[in-house]
């Protein structure tokens, strides 16, 4: 086949071979994959010069992108798929290409069985990249350094929700099926190109729970673990085993669950989730400022971590000490008043606005427990929040601060780099803030002192870098609900725990 349709049946025949690779294709089923891509767009022409072409053997479990991109350039060239279509093609192609859910499952537990839970999440995290549904390249090619003792990332892929109705209203599906984002009945779902979604089953506090690798993760092998059932978010003394019985079975990954409030992460508060993967955060590395001993429970301690949140850590190798430790501090904040400091445990109209949020990894010294404490009062001042990222830093970020960036990991948005690149660009030409830049002013302004005349590019960058570490760690401590150690401390002393 010498015609435009050359280029597409030696794409597909790449594809099918990457297939048999790294989705388990069988052999046996390599012919029937291909008619399956072939249906996809009326495909009737392949002949003996196009099986005969060379298929390079397969690669990596990223170089899908590389397959699926040279097969979506011939689509495109032969007229088979217009411009614009290319998300949902790929998602299409590899859908007919990936293993069934059942295959998946099996082979998980084959893997857990054979070489431990981290193996097993290790080979669905490559199968899910090598399907696509990971957008590993995207990951990868966000920019990212560690500043101010915490890790910066810009997200280049995701879409920036300034405000709370944004972010639901992104996480809401019109027509009902399936109810929500994360909802099992997502698997397989091509009306939100989930084609390539395999989830794996979890049993979590004698619940049935499902993994999934998130599609546009923040950090190597993040994902979601999701309840069966949409049923809404709530941090309680049930969550903590929970959370527990998953690092139990996967000891090298972290899990924790944001407060179940609005405007504090971007979640999706109307189905009950936590979020965790394969990176210590910076907050789990974080030096503890004061330790305290529990009474009556020997073994466990409570840190007061030195941290520009308010943030403690337990820390005990029993299950039980961390539940009990970890729900007494849950309960005594969620009921926890302060007018001094601007801490209301419910507003007006008795709407509860404290909450916890939790996460936990499992050390040398047992289990570690992060409890994040959040706060949701609004003021005159701050209508989006108090405890929540002021209004002069959101040029660098306004979206809500979650979990994750509560541990130490910012994701910034898209915007950012062509923005930082004007004002990178103005500092090495000796130039003024540009005009329609104001809300910039204050980076503009510590940037110019920090710099103090110097236009070398190399240095206007990374003192930018160090600006955006500086703003975000003064956004976690906008966050912070108690604005130094002591009142921290008062707060565990009236608990009964004791400096140790
Ligand atoms: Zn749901």
């Amino acid at each position: 086949m010498t015609g435009p349709l050359g280029p597409v049946y030696r794409s597909i025949d790449a594809l099918v071979a990457h297939a048999q690779a790294h989705l388990g294709l069988d052999a046996d089923d390599a012919v029937w994959a291909r008619n399956q891509v072939f249906a996809l767009y009326g495909l009737d022409s392949y002949g003996a010069d196009d099986a005969d072409a060379d298929v390079a053997p397969a690669g990596a479990p990223g170089d899908v992108d590389r397959l699926v991109g040279a097969f979506l350039d011939a689509a495109e060239t032969a007229g088979l798929i217009g411009p614009g279509e290319r998300g949902s093609r790929t998602d299409a192609v590899m859908g007919a290409l990936s293993p069934r859910p059942s295959w998946v499952r099996r082979r998980f537990a084959e893997t857990e069985r054979a070489d431990g839970g981290m193996a097993a999440m290790r080979w669905l995290y490559d199968t899910c990249v090598a399907d696509t549904y990971v957008k590993r390249a995207q990951l990868e090619a966000n920019p990212r350094f560690d500043s101010h003792g915490l890790t910066v990332t810009i997200n280049l892929a995701k879409p920036e929700f300034r405000t709370q109705a944004k972010a639901a209203a992104g996480n809401s599906v019109s027509g009902g099926y399936p109810k929500c984002t994360i909802c099992l009945e997502n698997e397989g779902f091509a009306g939100r190109d989930k084609r390539t979604l395999r989830t794996v089953p979890v049993t979590l506090g004698g619940q049935e729970w499902f993994w999934q690798f998130s599609p546009y993760g923040y950090f190597d092998q993040h994902g979601i673990c999701v309840n069966d059932e949409h049923t809404p978010m709530h941090v309680d003394r049930a969550t903590f085993g929970r959370l527990l019985d998953f690092v139990d079975r996967f000891p090298g990954y972290f899990l924790g669950c944001n407060a179940a409030l609005p405007r504090i992460g971007g979640s999706v508060l109307a189905h009950d989730h936590y979020q965790g993967g394969g990176e210590i955060l910076p907050m789990a590395k974080a030096s503890a400022r004061t330790t305290l001993s529990v009474p009556g429970t020997p073994g466990a301690t409570v840190e007061i971590l030195d941290w520009p949140g308010t943030a403690l850590r337990v820390v005990s190798p029993q299950r039980e000490a961390i539940v009990d430790v970890c729900d007494a501090i849950r309960v005594a904040w969620e009921s926890y008043d302060d007018p001094a400091a601007g801490i209301a445990s419910h507003d007006a109209d008795g709407n509860r606005q404290s909450a916890v949020s939790p996460t936990v990894i499992r050390t040398s010294r047992g289990y570690e427990m992060g409890l994040i404490l959040r706060n949701n009062a609004v003021s005159d001042d701050c209508p989006e929040g108090v405890f929540h990222a002021h209004p002069e830093y959101w040029p660098i970020k306004q979206e809500p601060i979650g979990l994750i960036e509560a541990q130490g990991l910012f994701i910034l948005p898209g915007r950012l780099v062509g923005e930082l690149g004007r004002i990178e660009d103005a500092l090495a030409q000796g130039a003024g803030l540009p005009e329609d830049m104001g809300e910039f002013r204050l980076v503009w302004d510590e940037l110019t002192d920090a710099l103090d005349g110097v236009r070398d590019r190399d240095a206007i960058s990374a003192a930018v870098r160090d600006e955006l570490g500086s703003v975000c760690r003064r956004i976690l401590g906008n966050t912070a609900v108690f604005k130094d150690g002591g009142q921290t401390l008062s707060f565990l002393e009236g608990l009964g725990f004791a400096v140790a």
